[in-house]
């Protein structure tokens, strides 16, 4: 049997009862804390159930990694709430100085109830359809920036908020996106001189001009684009009347593309707001702080190898609208415990295509960590086990465990051969658009998290430290 866990969570207790996940994280590499858990409940054969396992050192390598870019220093990052809205994530970066964009009254009262929470100025209430009752939330805590993109939105602002601090948001070219915000939000540039009159008219205050060119941005000159439709919309806000000192330029950052963004980013700045103007530009990103955070752990809980033809057949037809080249058929079929009602909630609503690996084979846990950082999360071809140095692998379909036929996580993917009931597959790149948006559909449980500092690494004591030192100076 594989040896039972070493490693007990830290437990801080000054994080109280309101916060529990905050009060037990243990201070090991995910991985182990993976394999320890298995380990676990391989040892006691009574637990299948499926966990998340969140590394909090590499969200702050993420951070990191936003400071230290072309961007870092100009772009004050505003961490898109609804993308992972966990307290331990949400207290780290505010711990790290990281202001919030919220959508909801609901993410504006978490936010402010942590025990690290920030200044209401440290929230921008980014959604530009807002119901009265929210704006009257963020009037009575003080949130005052928010964003409109319609009339109706200004005379509501003007009835319950006529001081809120308003941005513009208008509609930016988001054609390359996976996610295109830009169906459902965002001024036409025609419009926006008409609705910069209006709120001159309702004696409004706009700031500045917001836009968001998609989530899982694929082409940086989305950001180009934007930045000079922005310039104009600056321009219309001098013709009403408005002097603009904010640019909130959205999120749809990936780490694989990061770095290029970042350079077009910067060039456009300079070009169109250079620091001499003086205008703070701000961003939302969401996925870039989180993704590669968190892994999935499922558990085999059936499989079959007879009739997987046609059934893998009846999936294709119902998905055929989808840009999959997954088309030939599975050895084996499994269903494992989490599923698109669930954690994978992400393929249907955030169009994401994510990869197993196996965690054990045949009961007994793999040593092969998957390859981290993570790999991007839309390459069918991208097949892990494959590249984790397994040469005997077969064709699986692995479905979550729901009635729904439509409960498929990957039609055909290569997993080892030798895998059975029982054992584990692990899926990274999970932090974003997973949990926030699961359902228990079916009566099947949301998948819970344990969260480490990462281990033994630079990174993961400076994320210890960082609670720590809170803990001990802030509370009780
Ligand atoms: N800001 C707004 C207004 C959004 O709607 C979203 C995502 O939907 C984000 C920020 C975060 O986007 P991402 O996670 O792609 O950075």
């Amino acid at each position: 049997l594989p040896t039972p866990p070493t490693t007990a969570p830290s437990v801080c207790s000054a994080y109280d009862e309101d916060h529990p996940a905050l009060a037990q994280i243990h201070d090991v590499h995910v991985h182990k804390l993976v394999q320890q858990i298995i380990a676990e409940r391989l040892q006691d054969d009574t637990d299948e159930s499926a966990f998340f396992a969140a590394d909090l050192s590499a969200v702050y390598q993420a951070v990191l990694e936003w400071r230290a870019s072309p961007i870092g220093k100009r772009v004050e990052p505003f961490y898109a709430t609804k993308c992972n809205p966990s307290d331990p994530v949400l207290h780290l970066l505010s711990l790290l100085g990281l202001s919030f964009d919220c959508a909801s009254a609901a993410e504006i009262n978490q936010v402010l109830a942590l025990p690290s929470a920030p200044s209401p100025d440290r929230i921008i209430f980014a959604n530009p359809c807002k119901p009265a009752s929210f704006i009257r939330t963020a009037a009575q805590k003080g949130v005052s920036m928010m964003t409109f993109d319609n009339a109706d939105e200004l005379y509501k602002i003007k009835r319950i908020y006529p001081s809120a601090k308003l941005v513009i948001r208008i509609l930016t070219d988001d054609s390359k996106s996976l996610c295109r915000l830009g169906l459902k939000f965002g001024a036409p540039l025609d419009t926006c001189p008409g609705l910069l009159r209006l709120a001159r008219q309702l004696g409004l205050d706009v700031i500045g001009v917001s836009f968001h060119v998609g989530s899982g941005c694929k082409d940086p000159m989305q950001f180009a684009d934007a930045i000079w439709r922005s310039r104009k919309a600056f321009d219309m806000g001098k013709e009403a009347g408005f002097d603009f000192t904010l640019l909130d330029i959205g999120g749809g950052f990936e780490r694989e593309t990061f770095a290029q963004m970042a350079e077009v980013l910067s060039d456009s700045f300079d070009l169109y707001f250079p620091e001499s103007t003086g205008v703070r530009i701000i961003a939302e990103p969401g996925r870039f702080f989180v993704s590669s955070a968190f892994t999935l752990a499922t558990n085999i809980i059936a499989s079959r190898r007879a009739q997987q033809e046609a059934a893998t057949a009846s999936v294709a037809a119902s998905a055929a609208e989808k840009e999959d080249k997954e088309n030939s058929t599975a050895d084996v079929m499994y269903y494992i415990n989490d599923g698109v009602y669930g954690s994978f909630n992400c393929i249907m609503f955030d169009h994401q295509i994510v990869h197993p690996h196996p965690l054990t084979i045949d009961g007994d846990l793999t040593d092969t960590p998957p390859p981290f950082p993570p790999l991007p999360n839309v390459a069918v071809d991208v097949d892990l086990p494959v590249q984790m140095g397994y040469s005997s692998v077969e064709k699986a379909s692995v479905w979550g465990p729901t009635c729904d036929s439509i409960d498929c996580v990957r039609q055909l993917v290569d997993l080892p051969r030798g895998m059975s009931v029982g054992d584990w597959i692990g899926w990274g790149e999970m932090g974003a658009y997973t949990l926030c948006a699961a359902s228990t559909f079916n009566g099947f449980e949301r998948s819970p998290i344990h969260w480490t500092t990462g281990g033994d690494s630079p990174d993961a004591k400076v994320v210890r430290q960082i609670l720590d030192n809170f803990a001990s100076t802030s509370l009780r």
